[in-house]
């Protein structure tokens, strides 16, 4: 069941985040969105309650763990409680290492894997306190496999494979009842390749995704499912991708 759900998304001002909000809306959850880009989410917002359903937001940057926690705080301060948190926020500064891109490869760890970690220290004492929650996150399929260009962000996103099989297994375990489900998406048309700065490796992902990406609908789909799951069973990993790849 999805309606009256609240879900927070990080990373819900564009691509995947902004899709799987308005789509969680339409199915009647109460979304809060994090983002930094404040227009995009009053924006998105507006569009939310203009078609009836319920959103907020709070500007976010996932990097900062006070931002983390206002963001939570605002959710349970209008809607009373927290069921899912969706941690979709990323950055993919594809390039070779050669390059040298090293501050793009701090930033990388900073969103990918400690914006994961503030938003999980975030959730966690509420997830607990209720006795219940779950937690979806997003890796990638450079999170499975290795490809060039991909060693920095590739690393962020094995980070997150890892550390959310952990979360799932130390639930079960500790009888937190805490759900985990992560998503491994091929390539999507969303706004990430913006993110590149080496000119061969954008101009070869951008030939790669005008051929292959699909919408950020379909993942958005995924996440659905994920929450409409019955309480008592974990989706516990999918790959998304288009259908006549082979990634
Ligand atoms: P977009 O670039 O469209 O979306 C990225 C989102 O992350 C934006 O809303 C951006 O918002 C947000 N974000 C970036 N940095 C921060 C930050 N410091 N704090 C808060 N939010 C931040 O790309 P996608 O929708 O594709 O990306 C969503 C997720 O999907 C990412 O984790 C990405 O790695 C993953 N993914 C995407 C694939 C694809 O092909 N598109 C494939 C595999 C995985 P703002 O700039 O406003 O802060």
């Amino acid at each position: 069941m999805i309606k009256d759900k609240v879900v927070v998304i990080t990373g819900a001002s564009s691509g995947i985040g902004e899709a799987t909000a308005r789509l969680l809306a339409q199915q009647g959850a109460k979304v809060v969105l994090g983002a930094r880009r404040e227009g995009r989410l009053q924006t998105i917002v507006s569009a939310i309650e203009a078609q009836g359903g319920t959103a907020t937001y709070a500007v976010t940057d996932v990097t900062k763990a006070a931002d983390n926690e206002a963001l939570i705080n605002t959710a349970i301060k209008k809607y009373g409680h927290i069921d899912v948190i969706f941690l979709n926020a990323g950055f993919m500064p594809t390039a070779p290492v050669s390059a040298l891109k090293t501050d793009e490869w701090n930033t990388a760890v900073d969103i990918n894997i400690k914006g994961v970690l503030n938003g999980v220290a975030a959730v966690m004492p509420h997830f607990l306190k209720q006795k219940s929650g779950q937690v979806i996150a997003v890796s990638s399929v450079a999170g499975l496999k290795a490809y060039p260009g991909s060693a920095i962000y590739g690393g962020t996103k094995w980070f997150v494979r890892d550390f959310m099989e952990v979360l799932r297994m130390e639930s079960a375990l500790e009888g937190t009842n805490i759900r985990t489900s992560t998503i491994y998406p091929a390539a999507v048309k969303t706004e990430l390749l913006g993110g590149i700065s080496d000119p061969r490796s954008a101009l070869a992902m951008q030939k790669l995704y005008d051929q292959h990406a699909i919408p950020a609908e379909r993942v958005a789909n995924v996440v659905a499912f994920a929450i409409s799951a019955p309480a008592d069973t974990t989706i516990n990993e999918f790959t998304v991708g288009p259908t006549n790849q082979a990634w």
